[in-house]
């Protein structure tokens, strides 16, 4: 399987490298590197057909999140098991035959973890504290929670409108009192248009059950895990450019997946 490097350089005190690949099935997972398809510009220009199966994905990393083919739902990969929330925030387990145009995961190994309250901008500021001079964190979070407001889309058959389209009809629900797991990362704003800047993260319910892209929360009490990552490696499908770290469209961003 050939590897093409197509761009390889520091931003923000993270290694970047874009690859374009011809099969993914000899890479695997290493420490502090996380492994990324496709982009979240690419998304947003309607490049919803899957590249990367699954269980590729997980070859690469035990923590993470996503879509899939077809923009499926809200994905998840929690100790390296995967969970996709339907539009309804309904839970499945899907085959590992799967395809993403659009996950990022990392092996979970945290350089720290603390016990937390509090809500959402609270949680951030304080993970923002904990990982203050280091460019990518990997995030996870359990406990109980006050209120999750979580949203998912709809399934898209083609021709695919853009995501901006395709997020208004996005469905936006809630859990209170729950238990569950949050996952996700935070990226710096350098990256802006290859990934969500800021926090992007992804919740599932103990009884792995009810789960969605997270909006807004209140934790109630609970541990916080963050990993570092200082390498990204961009795996883009045929016909998929990385376009320009930092440039991308971030009022767009914001409005259809969140982050700062
Ligand atoms: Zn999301």
């Amino acid at each position: 399987m050939s590897r093409h490097v197509l761009d390889d350089r520091m931003i923000a005190g993270l290694h970047l490298v874009a690859l374009r690949t011809s099969g993914h099935d000899h890479d695997v997972a290493h420490a502090h590197v996380a492994a990324q398809v496709g982009t979240i510009g690419s998304l947003l220009d309607a490049n919803y057909d899957g590249s990367m199966t699954l269980s590729e994905l997980v070859a690469r990393g035990d923590l993470g999140i996503g879509t899939t083919n077809g923009l499926g739902g809200e994905l998840l990969v929690v100790d390296g098991a995967v969970f996709l929330a339907d539009a309804d925030g309904v839970i499945s387990i899907p085959q590992f035959s799967e395809t993403t145009p659009f996950a990022v995961v990392c092996p979970e190994d945290p350089f720290t973890q603390f016990s937390a309250s509090g809500t959402r901008s609270d949680l951030e500021a304080r993970m923002s504290n904990e990982g203050s001079g280091r460019s990518v964190l990997g995030i996870r979070i359990e406990g109980t929670f006050d209120v999750v407001s979580l949203r998912s889309v709809e399934r898209q058959t083609k021709p695919y409108p853009p995501l901006a389209e395709a997020v208004k009809d996005q469905h936006m629900f809630s859990c209170e009192n729950v238990v569950g797991t949050i996952v996700g990362f935070c990226f710096p704003d350098a990256l802006a248009g290859i990934e969500v800047p800021g926090f992007h993260l992804h919740f599932i319910n103990a009884e792995r059950s009810r789960g969605g892209h997270v909006m807004e929360y209140v934790l109630r009490q609970g541990t916080v895990s963050l990993t570092e990552v200082d390498d990204l490696h961009v795996e883009l499908p045929a016909g998929v450019d990385l376009g320009i770290p930092g440039e991308g469209d971030r009022a767009t961003i914001r409005a259809v997946e969140g982050g700062k």
